[in-house]
């Protein structure tokens, strides 16, 4: 039988301060009032995740929109997932506090291969069937549960491993696309779509690719399997937003404990061994102005006393 989060949360749990959201900067909006509900999700502990730059400005994106809600889930550290399982208690939000199920879409950030075995526990700690195709043809068609993407660059880099795990899989940035999808699933949702029919209407967004609607040859290369999805998926770019990566102030240490601000995404020298150089094309730096105002905001909001700039080689 499922218990309530502050029962489980005891003494001891290994720093229970890991889940219990609402940290200073949390954006706390009300759950009636939001027609599209996300959780946004760094497959780490706490510690980690909740220090990922990319994590905190889509975070922060989403809740600046309108109607949009964004919560937060990282993976229970194994105390808590075992107290979990034993108590038949689904894996949660950590600001509203209610299971995954409840909401309209789940995304991992998906930034390196080890990640990929950490979305499959959540998913079995969240009761959520671990494939794009239990979840679609489970006793409700999928209804009662949300669309599970990935983003990130090991997503981006070739989704293909992780294929049969997402309803989709947002390629490149997320700045421009997951505001995008937003607001497809709020129409879909208003026009009561089905499963199918959303990602249908998801997958003519440019960087979104829905595995269920390709097959793969037998030389590996991947094709469409209905008109209309398009023959190619475009990798999302988008410019920098550094006032979006003003982030939470945990009440744990973090690994990343400090003010973290990207000045430039990309990089320019095109080493051809590395991924993120090859993924992040074109190089686009940050206006100096807009660092310097971030930073300066970032200290007042968060009582930070160290930043650090963010790229793939800052000292160029
Ligand atoms: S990030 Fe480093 S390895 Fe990659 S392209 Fe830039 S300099 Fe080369």
């Amino acid at each position: 039988m499922a218990v309530k989060i502050e029962e489980l949360l005891t003494a001891e749990i290994n720093q229970p301060a890991r889940y219990l959201g609402n940290e200073l900067g949390a954006a706390r909006k009300p759950w009636d009032a939001a027609s599209v509900r996300w959780v946004l999700t760094y497959p780490e502990v706490y510690e980690v995740g909740a220090s990922n730059l990319g994590h905190i400005i889509l975070y922060n994106i989403l809740n600046a929109g309108p109607r949009q809600l964004c919560d937060r889930a990282y993976l229970p550290a194994p105390d808590l997932a075992a107290k979990l399982r034993s108590t038949k208690t689904p894996l949660f939000a950590v600001e509203s506090r209610r299971s995954l199920t409840e909401f309209d879409i789940l995304g991992f950030s998906l930034s390196y291969e080890l990640g990929a075995t950490n979305i499959l526990e959540m998913l079995d700690l969240a009761g959520i069937p671990i494939t794009w195709q239990e979840r679609a043809t489970n006793a409700q068609n999928g209804a009662d549960l949300p669309l599970i993407f990935a983003g990130g660059q090991t997503a981006t880099s070739n989704p293909e491993p992780y294929a049969d795990f997402f309803d989709f899989i947002a390629m490149g940035d997320g700045e421009e696309l997951l505001p995008e999808i937003g607001l497809i699933l709020a129409e879909g949702k208003a026009n009561n779509l089905s499963r199918e029919a959303l990602l249908l209407d998801l997958a003519q967004i440019p960087g979104v690719y829905v595995p269920q609607f390709y097959d793969m040859a037998a030389d590996g290369s991947v094709h469409p399997n209905r008109p209309q999805v398009p023959d190619r998926i475009l990798r999302r770019v988008a410019t920098p937003i550094p006032a979006y990566s003003i982030g939470l102030v945990p009440y744990v240490q973090t690994v990343h404990d400090r003010l973290t601000v990207e000045i430039r995404r990309g990089c320019t020298r095109g080493c051809r061994f590395c991924q993120p150089g090859m993924l992040t094309r074109p190089a686009r730096d940050v206006e100096p102005q807009q660092v310097v105002e971030a930073i300066e905001q970032g200290m007042k909001a968060t009582g930070h006393s160290e930043f650090s700039l963010l790229s793939l080689s800052c000292s160029d």
